[in-house]
């Protein structure tokens, strides 16, 4: 068989037959890709140990009839700040998630990559989770063409008196166009401020942030995520509840 090396993340595993794993990886040059990893769920499996959900290695790959096959691999970071603190896992997970949920096609997925790659880094690095995501989220959501219009009413172009967040529309309206809207968010100056701000940002630029905004900020991007996304985000509900415990926050 053919032999290839391939720079990938584990986005996620599936235990399949009564020893091996159906991993997606993420990887530069092929955007998402299922592959197998045989014998990997034996115990003395030296694959076993690396293939884990956000590890980022070197795999020795052999083009299969239907999945390409892992035969060796060397890790390059496992990111074990992120997995020994429960807050930064459940971010680093839902990183890969929102991944795995948005890119459809094996595809070359340079930016993507980059973009989780170095949000990892930072997460594991000791940024502030909550406002390293949303520039995460910002930056993907725009990648994939799906960022609002902030800077003027998506109805009547008013760059002035902006109110109201609309999820339909995808952008904000302004008081005289507010109505048309009834199940938009109201914003405040500031929150609109930080959400622009998210879209503008680099994940290695981000600034604190009010812990209201903050909250006020992540219920936007997580509403619209899963209205662009249109699937359930499976880590939301965990995030809350992380946030629940580590925070003393109920979001919604
Ligand atoms: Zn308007």
């Amino acid at each position: 068989m053919p032999l290839y090396n391939l720079d990938a993340i584990v986005l996620k595993t599936f235990p399949f037959q009564e020893s091996d794993f159906i991993v997606t990886l993420f990887s530069p040059l092929k955007g998402k890709i299922r592959v197998i990893a045989k014998g990997c769920r034996k115990i003395n499996s030296s694959l076993g140990k690396i293939i884990h959900p956000m590890s980022y290695g070197n795999f020795l790959m052999a083009k299969g009839k239907n999945l390409d096959v892992i035969t060796q691999g060397k890790i390059r970071l496992n990111f074990f700040n992120i997995h020994k603190d429960l807050e930064r896992l459940t971010h680093g997970l839902y990183a890969l998630e929102l991944i795995d949920r948005f890119l459809e096609e094996p595809e070359p997925s340079p930016e993507p990559f980059a973009l989780l790659l170095n949000t990892l880094k930072e997460l594991a690095a000791g940024q502030k989770p909550e406002t390293l995501l949303r520039i995460y989220e910002a930056n993907l959501l725009s990648h994939l063409g799906y960022q609002p219009e902030l800077k003027q009413c998506i109805q009547c172009k008013n760059s002035e008196n902006l109110a109201v967040f609309s999820f339909a529309m995808g952008g904000m309206l302004c008081l005289s166009c507010k109505e048309i809207d009834k199940n938009g968010e109201n914003m405040d100056p500031l929150t609109l401020q930080f959400l622009k701000s998210c879209f503008s940002s680099s994940i290695q630029n981000s600034r604190p942030v009010p812990e209201n905004v903050l909250i006020k900020i992540k219920i936007i991007f997580q509403k619209f995520i899963e209205l662009k996304c249109e699937k359930k985000i499976a880590s939301f509900q965990l995030l809350r509840e992380v946030s629940r415990v580590t925070h003393g926050i109920r979001l919604s």
